[in-house]
C-alpha cells in the first residue's frame, strides 16, 4: 500500500526516525534526566504491542525508542504519546505544549541525559534531574541541535564530557578545624579518587585550594563531619565533547563554579550562536563543529553575551583541543599479517 508520508517532516518534527525496513520508522520518547514516572511504561509498551514490533530499545540518550511504526500509524502514534506529553514535557518540565496529541515538536534540542545526581547517589553534589527538568524548557522545541549531559559530580559517570555542553556538579567545601583529628582519611581519598590536594600539616588537613576539583570525595571519608559542601548548587561547564566520524574529541573546562542563573541564560545564546554560523537554516551539526567554524573567541563572546556571571565564576581565556585525528592523518601501518 502506499501511504503519502513526508518522513523527513516527520522526523524533524516528531521524533520519528527511519528505519532500514522500508514503509516503518522508530518513535523515540524524551524523557529528560533519564528518568520517569513508572506508569508511564505501560504507555510505551502499549504503543510498542499495538504499533510497533513489540521491541522497546533504550536509548544512549535515555529515550525509549519504538521500532516497526508503520508509516500510516504515526498519526495515531502522536496521539497515544499524549500522558509522555502532558505527563512529562507539561506537568514535570514546564514546556508549553498546545496540542498534547501532536507529538514531538521537534528534535533539535536532544534529550536531555544525567546520572542519577544526588537524589539517589552519595556521591552527587547537584539534584540532575530537578536541573534537567528545568532546562527541558530552554532547549524543547528547538530545531537547533544542542547536546547537554549532566552529571551530579565530577566523576562524570554520565560521560558530560563527551557532548556539546557537559554540565557536572562542584561543591565549594567548607572546614571546620576544631572538628578535625588528623586521622587521614580525607588526604587518602582526595588522592586515591581526586586530585590529592590535601595533605596534613600540625594534626589538621589542609588544603591546596586552587587544585581543588569539589568533588566531595572528602566530605563522605570523614568521620567527623570536618568538612562539609557549601550548600549553594555550583558547575563545571565542559564544551565542545562529541563522538562522531569526523575528529571525536573530549570536551574542555568552559565555565567553573558558576550558579544555574548563569547555565540558563547561556543556553538562548548558544541557539543564537549556531543560528548565526549556520544563516539561520537548522542543518544538523555538532555545536562543536560550528565552534570550530566561529573560533572560541566568537563563541565565548556570544553566548556570554548579557550574561550575568556570579562571584567565583571563572571562564576559560582559550580553549585548545588537540584532537584532530582521523585515519588519513594519523601514523598507523598497515600488517600484512
Ligand atoms: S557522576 Fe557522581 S553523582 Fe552522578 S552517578 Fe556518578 S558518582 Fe553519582
Ligand atoms: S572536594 Fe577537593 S579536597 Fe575534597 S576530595 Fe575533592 S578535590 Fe579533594
Ligand atoms: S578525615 Fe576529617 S578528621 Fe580526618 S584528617 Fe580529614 S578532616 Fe580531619
Amino acid at each position: 500500500m502506499s501511504v503519502d508520508v513526508d518522513i523527513i517532516k516527520a522526523r524533524a518534527q516528531n521524533e520519528f526516525r527511519l528505519s532500514k525496513v522500508r514503509g516503518e520508522a522508530m518513535i523515540s520518547v524524551r524523557i529528560p534526566g533519564g528518568i520517569l514516572p513508572a506508569h508511564l511504561l505501560s504507555v510505551a509498551q502499549y504503543i510498542a504491542e499495538t504499533y510497533g514490533n513489540g521491541q522497546i530499545h533504550l536509548t544512549t540518550r535515555q529515550k525509549l525508542a519504538m521500532p516497526g511504526i508503520r508509516y500510516e500509524d504515526m498519526d495515531k502514534v502522536n496521539a497515544a504519546l499524549e500522558p509522555f506529553i502532558r505527563e512529562i514535557e507539561m506537568e514535570l518540565c514546564e514546556v508549553p505544549v498546545d496540542d498534547t496529541k501532536a507529538g514531538y515538536q521537534a528534535i533539535g534540542g536532544r534529550n536531555i541525559v544525567a546520572c542519577q545526581g544526588n537524589r539517589i547517589c552519595q556521591k552527587g553534589n547537584t539534584d540532575t534531574t530537578g536541573l534537567a527538568r528545568r532546562l527541558e524548557k530552554l532547549i524543547y522545541p528547538s530545531p537547533y541541535h544542542l547536546k547537554i549531559v549532566l552529571a551530579g559530580c565530577p566523576n562524570d559517570c554520565a560521560k558530560a564530557t563527551m557532548c556539546d555542553v557537559g554540565i557536572l556538579g562542584v561543591a565549594r567545601m567548607r572546614f571546620n578545624a576544631e572538628r578535625c583529628i588528623g586521622c587521614g582519611a580525607c588526604v587518602a581519598s582526595c588522592g586515591h579518587h581526586a586530585v590529592g590536594c590535601l595533605s596534613l600539616k600540625n594534626g589538621k588537613a589542609v588544603k591546596q585550594e586552587s587544585q581543588c576539583i569539589g568533588c566531595g570525595e572528602c566530605v563522605l571519608a570523614c568521620p567527623t563531619l570536618a568538612w562539609q559542601r557549601e550548600p549553594e548548587q555550583l558547575y563545571q561547564v565542559r564544551l565542545g565533547g562529541r563522538t562522531s566520524k569526523k575528529t571525536p574529541r573530549v570536551g574542555k573546562i568552559f565555565l567553573n563554579w558558576v550558579t544555574e542563573e548563569v547555565i540558563t541564560q547561556m543556553i538562548p545564546n548558544i541557539f543564537e550562536f549556531e543560528k548565526e554560523m549556520l544563516d539561520g537554516k537548522p542543518v544538523y551539526l555538532h555545536m562543536g563543529h560550528l565552534i570550530d567554524r566561529g573560533g572560541y573567541k566568537r563563541f565565548k563572546e556570544r553566548v556570554l553575551q548579557g550574561v550575568k556571571l556570579n562571584p567565583g565564576a571563572m571562564v576559560a581565556e582559550q580553549m585548545y583541543w588537540a584532537e584532530d585525528e582521523t585515519v588519513g592523518n594519523i601514523h598507523i601501518k598497515s600488517y600484512a599479517g
